[in-house]
């Protein structure tokens, strides 16, 4: 099938409820009335709704079980970000884990590209295909947790500091655009590809011919 880039109606529908659920979460804290683990599970529950969404608007939807596979691991992804939090503070209280002073390694955006690059590598090394979609998985997951964490504390980027706050209006905007950046760069990556595979076997025609 020819790859293009223009969205299907999933994934258009995708980014309506995925600008819809960062609206009325955050801005308008439709789940709110919670306190302790409750509010803890929902603020962990609207993290992997986010990413869901964003990974539906990344895919391609040729395969609905995978893609919606998919779209619940992208989720789980970034909703286990947060065990991070005991981790760091050597707690499995909820007060121990929101009240320790520094925030937890995983929650370093800059690790986000050593992770990616991590997997990448290794999953060419091992020839493992579905290490670039994990890979590309990953980062949309976590940047997306990151990106709406930003709101209260901006982005930590080790050994650079941290950023400002990130306003309300600029973390809808760049969640919203985020999966479809991915969307274009893999885009133009499997063209590119697709380019320089009829290149190559043009030549190698050239040469067997040339015998
Ligand atoms: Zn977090």
């Amino acid at each position: 099938m020819t790859e293009t880039i223009f969205p299907g109606p999933v994934p258009v529908l995708s980014e309506l409820l995925l600008i819809s659920v960062c609206i009325l979460a955050d801005h308008y804290d439709i789940f709110s009335g919670h306190s302790g683990w409750a509010a803890a599970i929902r603020d962990n529950g609207v993290h992997g709704t986010i990413a869901c969404f964003c990974w539906a608007v990344f895919c391609d939807w040729r395969e609905t079980a995978r893609d919606l596979i998919q779209c619940v691991v992208c989720g789980l992804l970034a909703m286990v970000l947060d065990v991070d939090h005991f981790i760091a503070a050597k707690t499995f209280t909820l007060k121990g884990a929101v009240s320790h002073p520094t925030r937890p390694p995983l929650h370093a955006t800059s690790v986000i590209p050593l992770c990616a690059s991590f997997i990448y590598v290794t999953s060419r090394l091992l020839s493992w295909k579905s290490g670039t979609t994990l890979a590309v998985m990953l980062t949309i997951a976590w940047l997306s947790h990151h990106i709406r964490d930003g709101v209260r504390r901006g982005l930590w980027l080790p050994p650079f500091g941290s950023t400002p706050p990130i306003p309300f209006n600029v973390y809808v905007a760049s969640t919203a655009i985020l999966p479809v950046l991915f969307k274009v760069m893999k885009f133009y990556s499997e063209s590119f590809s697709n380019i320089s595979k009829t290149v190559t076997s043009e030549a190698q025609h050239v040469e067997i011919s040339d015998v």
